[in-house]
């Protein structure tokens, strides 16, 4: 797939990564062997039929293969953007053993493009509820999770609520992944196509503050979804990290991405960055801070604790940022933030690593290596070393049994130990993926249509 040149594109927000043209689509999807026991269907978290939507588009017909796509995903355009396909689907491709497998996200995003470009857009008519499938249900937070179980939930003729406590759908995919790698109109093109079903989107409404899980249940809902997601922001625990001048990612990239504040004063939250930058992280949020502060015409250090073989990053986002000019210190650890007495940070003070064995996740663990501190110059710091899960409901509803990471515990029907309340995507798993919150989403739907037919039955 074509990207914008790299000097042109660190002077804006616009789309880096450019789509494939028709011919392109075609020619890549003649390339798929329309295997009898397709693997990557199986590589796919929502089961995509990817063969019958390859097929379609070889002979050109698009809108069907949107059609068949959409029958498995409700967020097309976004998983052919954000997915990780080359760990998913692609990963397992009967093609990549000998050559390349067949670029699957690609595709995904050019029938769902074609679809926007070319279809009349989603109306947002509430459809028509009967029998026992016009029990109510209630969706707690709108990423994927959340937007999948209600796409499900609507389809099977549910009437679904879904409370929001930003003002605006969409999660992650909304207040975290920048412009430049998921432009917003995207984002709520496929919220309004979810909306259209008939799913009611209520936001501004903070569950566990603004209205309990009981309160909730008092207004007649049948069963509730909880998909808050993992957006309570982790810290290094090291000196300076106080000191103004100090991000968590999720702050930065919530200033940048929600609030626009690129378009300052236009829009009216400022982001208040300095010349020379360091982000600390190597997984994706890192990337979409480093080059967030890159476009806003910082100069970028990236401090990474490991190598670069084991950043958990995908690879298309560390290569953009090469060439965006990101500077990379691996085998890097942060011990101190450092100012001067009016408390503007001046630098961070860093130690050398080595790998040694490995630890508990498999990975060889660094290891400082003596006498080797030395200081960056640095005005401004942005720690993205990780999310935890949001802590708010699950702190105002204490029946809620949780792990010891803070993540709710749910059984095997997705089930929290509140009976009719439901959990999937990054508050059961941590920070995940957007398609393993989707697969979540779409796995509880199916359980929350069970539960409530058994209790109807009774
Ligand atoms: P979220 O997307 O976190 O959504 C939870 C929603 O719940 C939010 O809208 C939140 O406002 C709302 N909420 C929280 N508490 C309450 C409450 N009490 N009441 C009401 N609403 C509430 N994954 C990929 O696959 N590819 C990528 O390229 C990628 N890049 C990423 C970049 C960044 C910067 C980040 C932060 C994550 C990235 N991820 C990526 C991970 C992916 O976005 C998440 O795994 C996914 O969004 C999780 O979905 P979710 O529905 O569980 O939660
Ligand atoms: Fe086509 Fe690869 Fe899927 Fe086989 S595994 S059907 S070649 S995309």
């Amino acid at each position: 797939m074509k990207h914008r040149n790299s000097e042109e594109r660190i002077k804006d927000f616009f789309e880096v990564a450019l789509g494939v043209t028709e011919e392109e689509a075609i020619a890549e999807a003649k390339r798929c062997l329309d295997c009898k026991n397709p693997l990557c269907v199986a590589g796919c978290p929502v089961a995509i039929d990817i063969p019958a939507f390859i097929s379609l588009i070889k002979e050109s017909r698009f809108s069907e293969a949107l059609v068949k796509i959409k029958e498995k995903n409700a967020l097309p355009a976004i998983c052919g953007r954000v997915c990780p396909q080359e760990s998913q689907c692609e990963a397992v491709c009967i093609l990549g053993k000998k050559k390349t497998p067949i670029n699957i996200g690609a595709l995904e995003r050019y029938a769902a493009d074609y679809g926007l470009a070319n279809e009349p857009k989603a109306s947002s008519a509430p459809s028509i509820k009967f029998g026992v499938s016009a029990a109510k249900v209630a969706v707690v937070g709108s990423g994927p999770a959340g937007l999948t179980l209600s796409c499900e939930l609507a389809k099977m003729g549910y009437c679904v609520t879904l409370f929001e406590s930003l003002h605006l759908a969409g999660g992650v995919l909304a207040y975290g992944i920048p412009e430049f790698r998921l432009p917003k109109s995207i984002v709520n093109s496929e919220v309004d196509y979810i909306k259209s079903l008939g799913v009611e989107l209520k936001t501004n409404v903070l569950v566990g503050k603004t209205l309990t899980i009981a309160e909730i249940f008092k207004l007649g809902f049948a069963a509730i979804f909880i998909g808050t997601g993992a957006g309570l922001p982790r810290f290094l625990g090291i000196p300076g990290e106080n000191l103004s001048g100090v991000y968590s990612a999720n702050e930065f990239l919530t200033r940048v991405n929600l609030m626009k504040a690129y378009k300052f004063p236009e829009y009216v939250t400022p982001v208040n960055i300095g010349k020379r930058v360091a982000v600390i992280g190597g997984g994706n949020v890192a990337f979409d801070c480093a080059r967030c502060a890159i476009r806003l015409g910082s100069q970028v250090n990236l401090i990474y604790r490991r190598t670069e073989a084991q950043m958990p990053a995908r690879d298309e986002e560390i290569q953009n940022a090469k060439e965006e000019g990101l500077e990379f210190n691996l085998l890097t650890q942060p011990i101190k933030i450092l100012a001067d007495s009016q408390g503007k940070i001046t630098g961070l003070e860093c130690i050398k690593m080595r790998l040694g064995d490995a630890d508990s996740s498999g990975r060889r663990r660094p290891i400082p290596i003596e006498d080797s501190t030395f200081v960056f110059d640095v005005d401004t710091v942005i720690v993205a070393v990780g999310q935890g899960p949001n802590p708010l409901l699950i702190n105002a509803t204490p029946e809620l049994e949780t792990t010891a990471k803070g993540t709710i515990c749910v059984d095997d029907h997705f089930q929290t130990s509140i009976p009719g309340v439901f959990a999937g995507g990054d508050i059961i798993t941590g920070a995940d993926t957007v398609i393993s919150a989707m697969g979540a989403g779409k796995k509880a739907a199916h359980e929350i249509d069970l539960y409530i037919k058994s209790k109807i039955k009774k």
